[in-house]
């Protein structure tokens, strides 16, 4: 029989795939399921992008492009970066991959050896602990809770580092919380990083676009031209663009880690898709107008939800500065039976318990490394929204 290789062997597939693809079940048998569980924009990629893409094909783009990516997606993300976040790169220093995904892992098998440690900061992206796993590293959990606004602390980023740490992996704002980092939030852990010079940092900026209140997105990077020289940018398309699909990430940074990275690809993907680095480049150099309206329909429905939520007793939710997701305590609701008399010990508990009494799919803290919590994608019409909340009133009014 099959026996896997050890470096995957204690590790599955995403168990939000696997919830997902239970409610997507349920619903095929007919059951009114509402899904809030997907980390995909409900938009519809724009339609220039889409048309840059068919132009492409018609032109013949349709062959092998540079390994990590062509010399117009690498100028298209080099002017980003330059334009956006104030940072220069040469087109050197800047790759594209199959997504942000593939960037994480080609840098984390580009830079780790055995037992090399990457701090990361929890509740966080289910993915950043088996990516760096599978590359040979050891992922150091440092939880934060709201007392912080789950963010790290130069404190606790202090007391995590030892002499194997290799990178401090952050990500603003946060998939699963909605926290961001701001220009103040930063300036303390660059000091402590700063004082550690063999620690590098890799940022996971896919959020940056969904920000509300005003609230001022910075990377790093720009910060601190000392950190220029150790810290990798990450981004992509898939979140800002509508573009998940498609497969597009991107970063910059220090050219021997781009060049190693690229080693990695070479042995995996080749390259990008070249019809979609001509969407991305479309994206990344075309009007950006509508991310405005994007952001104000997703702040709506981040009040709509957050209030909502808060106003269910047994929950409480901290309101969110960016990305498309609610992250909520059920604490309260812990210890309580259903009405058919089973105790709900858990959130992976309650959640199996909202999707079965109320059709409404929802991610368990622990997926993201913090019980007593889930996660609610709000990537959904106001409607689907409203009614699912709805739903989880009712029924956690029932318990008892
Ligand atoms: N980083 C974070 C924080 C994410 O939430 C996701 C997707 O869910 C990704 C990266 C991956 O993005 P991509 O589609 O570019 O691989």
């Amino acid at each position: 029989s099959f026996r896997p290789a050890e470096r995957i062997a204690d590790l599955g597939v995403s168990e939000i795939l696997a919830i997902t693809a239970r409610a997507a079940a349920l619903k095929r048998e007919g059951r009114p399921v509402i899904i809030l569980g997907a980390g995909e924009p409900d938009f519809d990629t724009p339609d220039h992008i889409k048309e840059a893409a068919i132009a492409a094909i018609r032109e013949g783009q349709t062959k092998y492009t540079v390994l990590d990516g062509s010399p117009a997606m690498k100028r298209a993300i080099r002017d980003k970066f330059r334009r956006e976040n104030g940072l220069e790169f040469r087109v050197d220093e800047v790759t594209a991959a199959a997504g942000a995904k593939q960037i994480l892992y080609n840098a984390m098998m580009a830079s780790l050896n055995e037992g090399d440690e990457v701090i990361i900061p929890t509740p966080c992206w289910t993915s950043y602990f088996d990516i760096v796993r599978i590359a040979g590293g050891v992922p150091v959990a440092v939880p934060c809770d709201d007392s912080t606004g789950f963010r790290l602390t130069a404190d606790a980023l202090d007391a995590a580092i030892t002499p194997r740490t290799r990178w401090l992996l952050l990500n603003s704002p946060s998939n699963p919380t909605g926290s961001a980092y701001g220009e103040n939030d930063y300036r303390p852990l660059i000091e402590v990083l700063n004082r550690n010079p063999h620690v590098w940092l890799m940022v996971d900026d896919m959020y940056e676009h969904i920000l509300y209140d005003g609230f001022r997105f910075v990377t790093p990077a720009a910060l601190d031209t000392g950190l220029r020289n150790r810290c990798l940018t990450v981004n992509g398309v898939s979140k800002a663009y509508a573009m998940t699909g498609w497969r597009l990430g991107y970063a910059g940074g220090p050219a021997p880690l781009i060049a190693g990275m690229a080693v990695v690809q070479s042995q995996s993907t080749s390259c990008p898709s070249s019809v979609t680095q001509a969407a991305a480049i479309a994206a990344l150099d075309g009007p950006q107008d509508f991310l405005a309206e994007r952001t104000a329909s997703f702040a709506a429905r981040r009040d709509l939800v957050v209030d909502a939520l808060n106003a269910i007793d047994g929950i409480t939710c901290r309101k969110p500065e960016g990305a498309f997701y609610a992250f909520a305590s059920c604490e309260g609701l812990i210890g309580r039976a259903t009405s058919q008399g089973r105790r709900l010990d858990s959130d992976r508990d309650f959640c199996a318990w909202l999707l079965e009494a109320a059709d409404v799919a929802v991610v368990p803290g622990a997926c993201f490394g913090l019980s007593g919590y889930f996660r609610i994608s709000y990537a959904t019409s106001e409607q689907e929204l409203r009614e699912a909340l709805a739903r989880t009133a009712k029924a956690c009014a029932a318990l008892m």
